[in-house]
């Protein structure tokens, strides 16, 4: 019998507001002291009132029209009734029947190839606190109580743990492009929760599946769906594939997921519509200006980097990993005026420099500006490649100008054919043996007179003249 994969994505994504979702508080709570970052309406007492962050709203919107959603205009805040410690309500305030959008789709490339990704809907819910737990006692934190979140679902169009990864990647890509999330990891802002199910090629019939909970890297992701694909595999080789829905966890160190609960239904969560907050209309006009103010996305700006500077597909997805890598790239490319060059530079000498510091573009020297002049002054021919590369080192410890390092240390390129030619002449001089050979028909010493002009000049003579003279002098 043979199997297909079939894998739906919940994403879960911090908005990137400055406070919480229902109220004032502030929504950084990484590395803040426990606790210190709560109200009395995140943290549920009574007589409080949530109100909904107008921005959080605005950037969820935005997100969904990224991911090319329709938003209706009328949706509403149910609750989602579960009682856990870490939940100050005893509820979560999320969006059941009557999301702000649906119907989505979002663009992946695999292997070149194009694969279109269902949305179901995006819609906006809050953050439950965190527990750490100590010996026989748990405690508390309610700094990300009420911190707003992005869930994002997609249809069941996933077809391995690798698809699962790509997309991931892309909408990871695509709310840092929009603004509406910076999406780290590392930091818990952005959660996946994986639905596994196998089927029979050639069937439509989802079967039961198998949600693994609460992965918080692309790399478990992805070695979490493929341990539990080979693990339902092995049932239904064994003619017991699974009858009923599950909720499982994945344990990094042992490599494997286990059962938490058979999944419950919408209806085990007694969902109604939240009598605390008014319904959102969401008037026409203002999501049409929404989407005039979204950024050119990922994808796109991958393919224009392709078509307008000639760059690899490799090159344009790593130039376009960060929005702010990108336009720094553009930026180069601009005041240079070279898009071959400034490539190599950035990905070269730049980026190699940063992945070794584990830095961010941002967090780095170089100003776009600074690189951009280096690149220029090089395709102008005012200085080496080589030189370029000597003084980059300085520009990447100090962000020091281009120009004040060339100035203060005297690297302009020679390009004055008299000052040239005395180099030349003196190389001549200084090498008669060679000097004969060359004449004798031994042409590649030609290599060896440049690169002794070089030396003599410190790297300072303009290549190409160099050559042209010795040419001239040799030959006559
Ligand atoms: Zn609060």
């Amino acid at each position: 019998m043979q199997l297909e994969v079939i894998i739906g994505l919940e994403i879960h994504a911090q908005v990137a507001t400055k406070t919480k979702m229902f109220c004032n508080c502030d929504n950084d709570a990484f590395g803040a002291k426990p606790n210190s970052l709560i109200c009395p309406v995140c943290t549920g007492q009574p007589g409080t009132l949530p109100a909904p962050n107008q921005k959080a709203v605005e950037l969820g919107i935005k997100t969904a029209l990224a991911l090319n959603c329709s938003i209706p205009e009328h949706s509403k805040f149910d609750r989602k009734n579960y009682f856990y410690p870490d939940l100050p309500y005893g509820f979560q305030i999320s969006q059941f029947d009557e999301p702000v959008s649906e119907n989505g789709k979002v663009e992946i490339r695999l292997n070149g190839e194009k694969k279109e990704i269902g949305i179901t809907r995006l819609h906006l819910e809050n953050d439950a606190g965190k527990l750490t737990h100590v010996g026989s006692f748990s405690l508390c934190d309610y700094n990300r109580a009420g911190t707003p979140l992005m869930e994002i679902v997609s249809d069941p169009d996933l077809r391995s743990a690798e698809e699962a990864k790509i997309y991931a990647e892309e909408i990871q890509k695509i709310v840092q492009f929009v603004g509406s999330s910076r999406a780290d990891l590392f930091k818990g802002e952005m959660r996946f929760d994986a639905s596994v199910s196998l089927r029979e090629v050639g069937t439509e019939k989802l079967n039961p599946r198998a949600e693994i909970k609460n992965l918080n890297s692309f790399r478990a992701l992805e070695l979490a769906i493929n341990f539990e694909i080979q693990r339902q595999q092995k049932l239904w080789d064994n003619d017991e594939k699974p009858k009923g829905d599950s909720t499982i966890g994945w344990d990094e160190e042992k490599g494997e997921t286990f059962l938490m609960r058979e999944k419950e239904s919408a209806a085990d969560y007694r969902y109604f519509p939240e009598p605390d907050i008014p319904p959102l209309i969401l008037e026409k006009k203002a999501v049409e200006e929404w989407r005039t103010e979204l950024p050119e996305l990922p994808l796109a700006k991958r393919e224009r980097f392709v078509q307008e500077f000639g760059v690899s597909e490799e090159d344009a997805k790593t130039l376009t990993s960060s929005k702010a890598l990108a336009d720094y790239f553009e930026k180069v490319v601009e005041i240079s005026g070279d898009a071959k060059k400034s490539t190599g530079w950035v990905l070269s000498e730049l980026l190699a420099r940063m992945n070794e510091a584990q830095l961010k573009i941002e967090e780095q020297k170089v100003s776009a500006e600074n690189l951009g002049k280096l690149v220029k002054l090089i395709v102008d021919n005012e200085i080496s490649g080589k030189i370029g590369k000597e003084i980059f080192p300085e520009m990447w410890e100090n962000g020091t100008d281009v120009e004040k390092i060339i100035e203060t240390k005297g690297l302009k390129q020679i390009s004055d054919s008299g000052e040239i030619e005395k180099f030349v002449d003196q190389v001549l001089a200084d090498s008669p043996n060679q000097v004969e050979q060359f004449k004798a028909g031994k042409d590649n010493l030609l290599g060896f007179f440049v690169g002794q002009v070089m030396k003599l000049s410190q790297g300072q003579a303009n290549p190409g003249m160099v050559n042209e003279l010795i040419r001239k002098k040799l030959d006559s």
